[in-house]
């Protein structure tokens, strides 16, 4: 079985050539010093760590997966001790800031690094995969005295972090949530009362201790999502002693094995409030976006590592003579058979879905610099405007990545014929592994709601319409604009309909049959843009016998047509 190996060049060519990454970094005063060659060599290092320890370990996780016993949960051969090496060279802590004992190095860094951790070993990758948002959470709302005790520890991953949410009764739905807090009479600490189902990583011998971030509700607290309040459980206190939160087991599942989803009872845990009380569902939303893009990244990374197993093994595996056309049939010698790339059904799953890939890594990248601008920018409005880019891209990405992510996954498993099927390629557990990413933090469904009444009706399209106008802004003048100049208009006058609609008494009801629609519609039109900076910046070659790997003319043949089949569906539904 071929392990995954992150492509650094492609990836440093998509940030440092086409998305001009490091110069757009470096006009940040807060990154004044960074420059394309700490970049480049930051990843290169990432990459080898990536390909020599954490990918060996993707299978045997999920053969052995977890295993619990007696409230203890111990993880697959070899994870702890990768874990130990992974934030020992401070892989955890590539964005957090120095002064908490991090690298200070930009966001898009990290993304990088948890992209390629992803397509590595998913299930590995969960447990650090939300210190990030524990620690914007904790930084932003939590004490001093919160921060000086957990801060640094989070930061560097020293100490894993969950994030407990989910009840039984209680999904999607979080005004539901039941598990109680109870001010103590010392005033500074709350007891916690109540039992969380799929908490990741909740239990585990990764780290010496866990910091449970929960989700609770006072005794006098108002119902609903307004009666949330925010708290911080660890698994051991300062002076050693455990806390009484209980992993009551592990559960079994189609994918991620090497992750422990975890049910956790808190008995009258001691914990300490982050923020306000009432005002949990504030601070957490910190850490949920974070996981959001988090497992967008999931699917850029799971997909990458599909389409690489599916070239080498349609490069190597030998079927039929391939149709070719007839000027290179009589230059090429007889062949009895050919590799199965060259079969043309083939080689499209294969250039369709390299092509998706890079197309999600700008968008994805582009977000970690909006993020990185949002906050470190000297100009108040440019940084209202990257904040306003990931606040509408956050839902898309989520939802888009992962699913192009598991329809091209089945797609590359195709390739293997019969060997897909079977383990022994690995690329089975790719698609078990990726089916999750459509369901946590958000299901696709909320992701689709998100957009539509939080990102767009809300400011009546405006962020969306700038967003728009600043994409075409960078292409203008290319051949790819005129087309892309048509989809955005579409996209602003099908927008309007929407908010015309949501006035009206049944409007809201009869946007929710087409918010799904409207989210790939969007979804199309960001991948035109960054088809179209491919083409103008990238390294693509032009069509030839073997199939076509020029981005623009891959979105023109296979996404586009996607594009007027939802907006159809659209406007009749809401005609
Ligand atoms: C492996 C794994 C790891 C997880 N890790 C964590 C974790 O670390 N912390 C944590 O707190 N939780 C975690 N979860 C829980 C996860 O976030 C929830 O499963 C998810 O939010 C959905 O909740 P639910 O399963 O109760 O589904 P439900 O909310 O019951 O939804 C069922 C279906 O109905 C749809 N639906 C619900 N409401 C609407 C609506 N208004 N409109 C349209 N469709 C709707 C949903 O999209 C879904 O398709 C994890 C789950 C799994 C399986």
């Amino acid at each position: 079985m071929s392990i995954y190996t992150p492509d650094s060049q492609e990836v440093l060519t998509l940030f440092n050539q086409v998305l001009n990454g490091p110069a757009r970094i470096k006009e940040l005063p807060h990154f004044a010093d960074f420059d394309e060659e700490l970049g480049s060599q930051i990843l290169e290092e990432a990459a080898k760590f990536i390909a020599n320890v954490i990918s060996p370990l993707n299978a045997i996780g999920d053969s052995l997966g977890c295993s619990y016993q007696s409230g203890e949960v111990k993880t697959p051969p070899g994870f702890a001790s990768a874990y130990k090496e992974f934030w020992q060279s401070g892989w955890a802590s590539l964005s957090a800031d120095t002064e908490h004992g991090g690298q200070g190095l930009p966001l898009a860094l990290e993304f990088i690094v948890y992209e390629w951790l992803s397509g590595a070993n998913h299930g590995w990758t969960m447990a650090p995969g939300l210190l990030h948002g524990a620690y914007e959470t904790l930084k932003h709302h939590g004490s001093q005295n919160l921060i000086d005790q957990y801060l640094e520890k989070i930061a560097t991953g020293e100490w894993l972090a969950t994030m407990c949410i989910t009840e039984a009764h209680a999904g999607s739905d979080l005004g539901l949530l039941q598990t109680k807090a109870h001010k103590e009479e010392d005033g500074q600490t709350y007891s916690i009362s109540g039992t969380k189902i799929f908490i990741s990583g909740g239990e585990h011998d990764l780290s010496e201790n866990i910091v449970h971030l929960v989700l609770a509700r006072l005794n006098d607290a108002p119902k609903g999502t307004k009666g949330l309040s925010l708290f911080l459980v660890p698994k051991f206190y300062e002076d050693g002693t455990r806390s009484a939160v209980h992993c009551e087991r592990i559960e079994e599942k189609m994918g991620i094995h090497g992750s422990p989803t975890c049910v956790m009872r808190f008995e009258d845990a001691k914990g300490w409030l982050i923020g306000e009380e009432n005002k949990g569902l504030n601070a957490m939303f910190l850490m949920m976006n974070a996981a959001r893009l988090h497992v967008a990244l999931q699917g850029i990374g799971l997909l990458d590592a599909a389409v690489q197993k599916s070239t080498s093994y349609a490069q190597e595996r030998k079927q039929f003579r391939a149709p070719k056309p007839q000027s290179l049939i009589s230059k090429e010698p007889n062949q009895n058979t050919s590799s199965i790339i060259e079969h043309p059904q083939i080689k499209k799953i294969i250039d369709k879905n390299a092509c998706q890939v890079k197309a999600f890594r700008l968008l994805a990248y582009q977000t970690a610099l909006m993020l990185d601008t949002a906050k470190h920018h000297p100009d108040e409005t440019t940084r209202i405007k990257a904040q306003q880019w990931s606040n509408v891209v956050t839902p898309i990405l989520k939802a888009s990545c992962t699913q192009n992510a598991f329809d091209g996954i089945s797609e590359c498993l195709q390739v293997f014929g019969g060997h897909g099927y079977v383990s022994e390629w690995g690329i089975e557990q790719h698609l078990r592994d990726s089916r999750i990413a459509m369901i946590y933090e958000g299901t696709n469904e909320i992701q689709a709601i998100d957009l539509m009444t939080r990102k767009v009706l809300p400011d009546q399209g405006l962020a969306l319409k700038g967003i728009l106008d600043d994409l075409l802004k960078d292409i203008q003048g290319t051949q790819s604009s005129v087309v892309l100049q048509k989809m955005y208009s579409q996209i602003k006058e099908t927008t309007q309909i929407c908010i015309q609609m949501s006035t009206e008494p049944d409007g809201l009801y009869r946007l929710n049959w087409i918010m799904q629609e409207y989210l790939r519609l969007l979804t199309i039109a960001l991948l035109g843009w960054s088809c179209a900076l491919l083409n103008e910046r990238g390294n693509s070659t032009d069509s030839n016998s073997m199939g076509d790997s020029n981005p623009w003319r891959i979105f023109q043949k296979w996404m586009r047509p996607d594009f007027e089949k939802y907006l159809q569906i659209i406007h009749e539904e809401l005609s």
